[in-house]
């Protein structure tokens, strides 16, 4: 949780989400940083795989909206940057695909891709 800097929180799908543009970190106000993805983007799909060129950690897996039209849960995020949600999990969207980097196999299971 970034405590230093003043980042106020977006509601989405009932979950606090602050995105922290100083620190380059996403935290969640009621939820752990895996609870709250989860939540967060309940209705998304895996798309895939994709080269981790550019990203934070090794797996990179790309996921859509379920609907094209609801992108609102991304927006609660700014997009083009990695933002870490803790030490093994980082996030990246561009207003229609999310990216999860991760260390881990396991990461992956857990958010159900
Ligand atoms: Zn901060």
């Amino acid at each position: 949780m970034c405590r230093t800097h003043d980042a106020t929180p977006v509601i989405r799908n009932g979950v606090a989400i602050v995105a922290c543009r100083q620190c380059g970190m996403v935290t969640f106000r009621n939820r752990d940083s895996f609870g709250g993805i989860a939540a967060l983007f309940a209705d998304y799909r895996m798309v895939g795989r994709v080269e981790a060129i550019g990203a934070p950690a090794g797996e990179v897996v790309a996921f859509r909206p379920a609907k094209s039209s609801d992108r609102s849960t991304m927006d609660a995020i700014p997009p083009h940057r990695w933002f870490r949600a803790n030490q093994h999990l980082w996030m990246c969207h561009d207003g229609s695909v999310l990216l999860l980097a991760h260390h881990f196999p396991l990461v992956s299971r857990m958010l159900g891709a």
